[in-house]
């Protein structure tokens, strides 16, 4: 490796350090005022559009969890890091052409959201003699154009994904809709976590809040919190 090289390497390093540091610290304090164990919440480094060297420089750094939103992108990065000790977690839409890719590298998807999903899921899962962790995930605006069941089917889907051979249910995950304040939004995110609860206690998973509403979905139960900008940086716009 060449000096300058090895030297952007360590800047980039310092920079993720950084903002590891702070995302921890904004964890921490949540937790503080909520009352909670920092323990119960762990972070997941969104990955995308950034390459595998950076999820190299956060596993040196101590984190284990990563996400990925698209498939096209996940697949050869999972790849490039199959010798870390990570767990891969699947957060963006996903359509059923690309479950089989999907659950090569997916430990847990995060983006279940229709019946189709979960007998694909469970097939592909068997045939690669996987277990695959899914976790439904909420329209909280009640409108699933963007990804998510409506609140109404989410008791169903989770029996649905309970029962499917292969997978086990996590729990439930959610963004935060647009135009709403987060927080609002968590709470009925929170009360449909519980009555699934009821039905299956071991589903405890709590996927909620991003870079800019962590706290919030930490005051609301989350236990999975999926932070990409604050740790690595803005994205680049997204070109169609
Ligand atoms: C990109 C993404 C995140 C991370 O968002 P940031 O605002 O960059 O922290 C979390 N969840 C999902 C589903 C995402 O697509």
């Amino acid at each position: 490796m060449s000096v300058s090289t090895d030297e952007s390497r360590r800047t980039r390093r310092d920079e993720i350090a950084a903002g590891l540091a702070e995302v921890r610290e904004r964890i921490g304090a949540a937790c503080r005022a909520a009352g909670r164990d920092r323990d119960e919440v762990t972070l997941i480094a969104v990955t995308k559009t950034y390459p595998a060297s950076d999820v190299r420089l956060l596993c040196e750094l101590g984190v284990r969890e990563v996400g990925e939103n698209r498939d096209q992108e996940a697949a050869p990065k999972a790849r490039e890091c199959q010798d870390l000790p990570l767990t891969w977690h699947f957060v963006g839409q996903l359509q059923t052409n690309k479950v089989r890719s999907v659950v090569s590298y997916a430990d847990v998807i995060h983006s279940v959201d229709r019946a189709r999903l979960v007998e694909v899921i469970s097939r592909e899962a068997g045939k690669q003699e996987r277990q695959v962790g899914c976790l439904v995930q909420v329209a909280l605006d009640d409108d699933p154009a963007r990804g998510g069941a409506r609140p109404a089917d989410v008791p169903e889907l989770a029996d649905l994904v309970a029962a499917a051979p292969h997978l086990w249910l996590g729990g439930l995950m959610a963004v935060a809709p647009l135009g709403e304040e987060p927080g609002k939004a968590f709470a009925r995110l929170r009360e449909l976590a519980a009555a699934v609860r009821e039905r299956h206690p071991r589903a405890t998973m709590l996927s909620a809040g991003m870079s800019d509403d962590l706290g919030a979905a930490v005051a609301h139960g989350a236990t999975h919190v999926r932070v990409g900008t604050a740790l690595l940086g803005r994205r680049k716009p997204f070109v169609r």
